[in-house]
């Protein structure tokens, strides 16, 4: 790494280097803090099972849950171990510099520069990343017997979602330097104003318009399933219609269920594998967890909260991303803004792990509140059993670390939610 070696101010050059050193340090705190607290969360991997989730697994279960967080822990560190080493190599070997030099060969338009040049990055990235997620999905997961993706589903997954972010990822970057170079320091606003509403679309049509390009979705068979889910939504005034069975189990066993949309398009979608490992009363109330998500509004605080900060960090980016230092800092001479937005995004890293933790905070204060919304509804004890199967099918660890939840957890831990429904 030689930043601008024709510059011809000295002190500049010392700044440029200093800042080049601020973003390393930056990556390698992230990467410090990160592996400390993983490490203190496999210490306790051996802790004794609270009393309360004693009938979660039993011996040989246990023991399996055991070997899949060993193994799931010891690929964690392979990967970040060689994300870690690439990215700095990257860094120190000009990477920014060269890839933008290749970009410029090919356009002179800043759009289409900006398009190759995090074109080039993320293919780059993908295809490295790529033997890492095959290895996952096809010996770890298929080892532990949650394995149920095929091979052609798992490469049309990656040229799916490539197309995808191609075109949503393109569209969205166009417009924002056009923004950037039409309107000056105001761009931030346009930008604001693209990314909200594109936000607001994808959270409107997520399950029309993103879904069905990786799953099926159909509505509930009929049977005694559907007879006490619709006993239970009609009671509690949600639409039948508005309750989804997807195929998850087209690529994993592992069960779930979420809530989205909002307005007309809310929906409730239950994992097919869910329905298969639960009794129809524990359904009912995983269901009615989901409900409590919508009825508390919890989409549109999180809608609201991603907004605004959103607006924060364009705002930000609107002051640093004219400094040419952005540029030079990553060795490339000719500043622009698809360089500096890379160097921004370093250091906006610290801001982003504090906003990611509110979140967390958020959204586990959101899951307390949809789990008492179906205790209140339908019945705690269905839910406590059903949030113990789920754990048990997906393997979970009974024992994280207090440190590693705050950090990382969107959800309570499955004792911390025991406790809470047992009130
Ligand atoms: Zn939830």
């Amino acid at each position: 790494m030689k930043p601008n070696d024709n510059e011809i101010l000295p002190e500049k050059q010392m700044t440029s280097q200093t800042l080049f050193y601020i973003l390393i340090g930056i990556i390698l705190l992230n990467f410090i803090v990160d592996k400390f607290l993983t490490h203190l969360n496999a210490k306790h991997f051996h802790d004794p099972v609270p009393d309360a989730l004693a009938d979660v697994y039993d011996p040989t279960e246990y023991q399996k849950s055991q070997a899949y967080k060993k193994a799931k822990h010891s690929f964690g560190t392979l990967t970040g171990a060689v994300s870690i080493v690439g990215t700095l190599l990257f860094f120190f070997l000009d990477g920014f510099a060269f890839v933008d030099n290749l970009a410029r060969t090919y356009a002179d338009n800043n759009i289409v520069v900006a398009l190759l040049f995090f074109g080039i990055i993320m293919l780059a990235s993908d295809v490295l990343s790529t033997p890492f997620a095959y290895y996952n999905t096809f010996v770890i997961e298929e080892k532990f017997g949650f394995n149920k993706t095929t091979k052609k589903t798992f490469w049309l997954d990656k040229v799916k979602g490539w197309i995808m972010s191609a075109i949503i990822g393109g569209v969205l970057l166009s417009l924002i330097i056009w923004f950037y170079e039409t309107t000056g320091a105001y761009f931030w606003l346009y930008a604001w104003a693209l990314v909200t509403v594109f936000s607001l679309l994808m959270n409107l049509f997520y399950t029309r318009l993103i879904v069905p390009l990786f799953n099926t979705q159909s509505p509930l068979p009929d049977g005694t399933l559907k007879t006490q889910i619709e006993a239970y939504a009609k009671k509690v005034g949600f639409s039948l219609k508005k309750i989804m069975v997807i195929d998850g189990s087209k690529r994993s066993t592992k069960a779930n269920a979420y809530f989205s949309g909002f307005g007309p398009e809310k929906q409730v979608t239950l994992y097919d594998t869910l329905i298969n490992d639960l009794e129809e009363e524990e359904i009912v109330a995983v269901l009615a967890h989901e409900v409590g998500h919508y009825k508390h509004k919890h989409i549109i605080y999180n809608l609201t909260t991603s907004i605004l900060t959103t607006g924060f960090t364009l705002w930000l980016v609107s002051l640093f991303i004219g400094n040419s230092l952005l540029s030079e800092a990553l060795g490339v001479s000719e500043p622009s803004f698809h360089v500096g937005l890379i160097a921004f995004g370093i250091l906006y890293t610290p801001i982003s792990e504090i906003t990611g933790l509110f979140m967390h905070l958020m959204s586990r204060k959101f899951e307390y509140q949809a789990d008492n919304y179906a205790k209140k509804t339908f019945a705690g004890t269905p839910l406590i059993s059903a949030l113990k199967k789920l754990s048990k099918n997906s393997l979970s660890n009974l024992t994280p670390h207090p440190a590693y939840v705050f950090m990382h957890y969107s959800h309570p831990t499955l004792l911390e939610r025991f406790e809470n429904l047992q009130k």
